[in-house]
């Protein structure tokens, strides 16, 4: 790792990079920094974020923060002449190879690399955005760190794929630990990486993978951390300040596959689950199923939605564990924790300013927030998880 001084100017930056395309990519922007160095920076992030409304306890890192990305997505295109993969520069549409990378689950980067050589080998057209035209766009592929199993996508502009039972074939050959392929479609020219059309063309069609003593199906589409020895890390955390003794209602808000209401369920008397994503639901019901965890509901609803009807039809929840995306949630959402009489609430967040707004609001509404505790689920990059105990003030 660098072990450059901390320093603003680009030249120094670039000097300390152990990656030769970190400038470029823009995905890591801590990477040139000492993970001490990183940690320091985020710290005082949260501390200036949160600070005003509780203790900001320290941060959790990793042993060893490299190659802890469990999902590695690749842009496949053509240049001079050869087939290249990589992702789009920050806020462009320029193609910048990437053939290894530091944050990047090495095996998934190793299969990357080879279904370079096969598109080439098979004479596969990749895709020309300019023109609309070609075929292959993306791979995606996702490893279950506990469970060693591998899912490819392979997202195809069309669903004509020429030889596409000889191409699967031959990755197999080179990687026999790959345990399903699924080809996606996507025609669209969005930003989207995933179509709405995809098919399994080997093995299950999703993977499996352990977290917390707990087994949860992933499909191409559904959320999941990318950090999962992090993860399991923070849902404890999550977990123990819920503070659950089995009479509580609780309410998983952006459950996603479920995972932290599964893991909670135990030592609930009931768990309610909501999600937008229907593929997402679908793996969180299966998910409850196979951990034999029966007090739990899964509702595919806008969160918003879903705790507003909670509320005018006079239901209540004892806690309720949110987790939404970067961009937080709305004041509606937190009227109605507090309409469903909420005595605790437990918000993971990956948006430390989004946090700090809705915190805001938490408190307009007579609550406030206990303490909150940083998880480094994204070292060489400047983002950070946090988990913050909210408490009703009159409880
Ligand atoms: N708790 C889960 C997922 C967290 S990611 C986990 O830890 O794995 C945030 C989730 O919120 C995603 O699954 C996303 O699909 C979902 N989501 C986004 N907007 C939503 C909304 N308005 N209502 C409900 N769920 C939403």
């Amino acid at each position: 790792m660098g072990k450059g001084k901390e320093s603003g100017k680009k030249n120094q930056k670039r000097k300390n990079s152990i990656c030769m395309v970190s400038e470029l990519c823009g995905g890591c922007q801590y990477l040139h920094l000492s993970y001490e160095e990183q940690f320091k920076l985020k710290q005082k992030q949260l501390q200036k974020l949160l600070g005003r409304f509780c203790k900001v306890y320290p941060i959790t890192g990793m042993e060893n923060p490299f190659h802890y990305r469990n999902k590695v997505h690749a842009v496949f295109g053509y240049e001079k002449g050869r087939v290249i993969s990589g992702v789009y520069q920050e806020g462009t549409h320029n193609l910048i190879p990437v053939e290894q990378c530091m944050i990047e689950d090495k095996k998934a980067d190793e299969i990357i690399g080879t279904i370079r050589g096969l598109v080439k080998s098979f004479k596969l057209k990749t895709y020309d955005e300019d023109r609309g035209y070609g075929l292959l766009r993306h791979v995606l592929v996702r490893r279950g760190f506990a469970t060693g199993e591998i899912m490819v996508v392979l997202v195809t502009a069309s669903s004509e794929f020429p030889s596409k039972k000889n191409f699967v074939k031959a990755l197999l050959d080179i990687h026999p630990e790959i345990t399903t392929i699924v080809q996606n479609v996507n025609r669209r020219d969005t930003s989207m990486v995933l179509g709405d059309r995809e098919n399994a063309v080997y093995g299950r069609g999703y993977i499996e993978d352990e977290l917390c003593g707990c087994r949860f199906t992933i499909s191409s589409r559904s959320f999941y951390q990318i950090n999962p020895v992090q993860t399991e890390r923070l849902y404890r955390k999550a977990v123990e300040l819920a503070g659950l003794t089995g009479r509580e209602i609780v309410l998983d808000a952006y459950c996603g596959i479920g995972t932290i209401g599964i893991i909670g369920a135990k030592k609930a008397k009931q768990v309610i689950g909501v999600e937008l994503n229907r593929d997402a639901v679908r793996d969180a019901v299966r998910n409850a199923g196979q951990n034999s965890v029966s007090n739990i509901r899964f509702y595919c609803k806008d969160a918003t939605e879903f705790m507003t009807s909670m509320a005018a039809e006079g239901k209540q929840a004892d806690v309720v564990l949110m987790d939404p995306p970067r961009t937080g949630t709305n004041p509606e959402f937190i009227r109605a924790v507090r309409a469903v009489k909420a005595k605790k609430v437990v918000y993971i967040s990956c948006g430390p300013d989004t946090l700090a707004r809705d915190l805001e609001e938490f408190g307009r509404v007579g609550y406030e927030a206990k303490g909150a505790w940083g998880y480094d689920l994204f070292p060489a990059t400047r983002h950070v998880e946090t988990v913050v105990l909210i408490q009703r003030k009159d409880t």
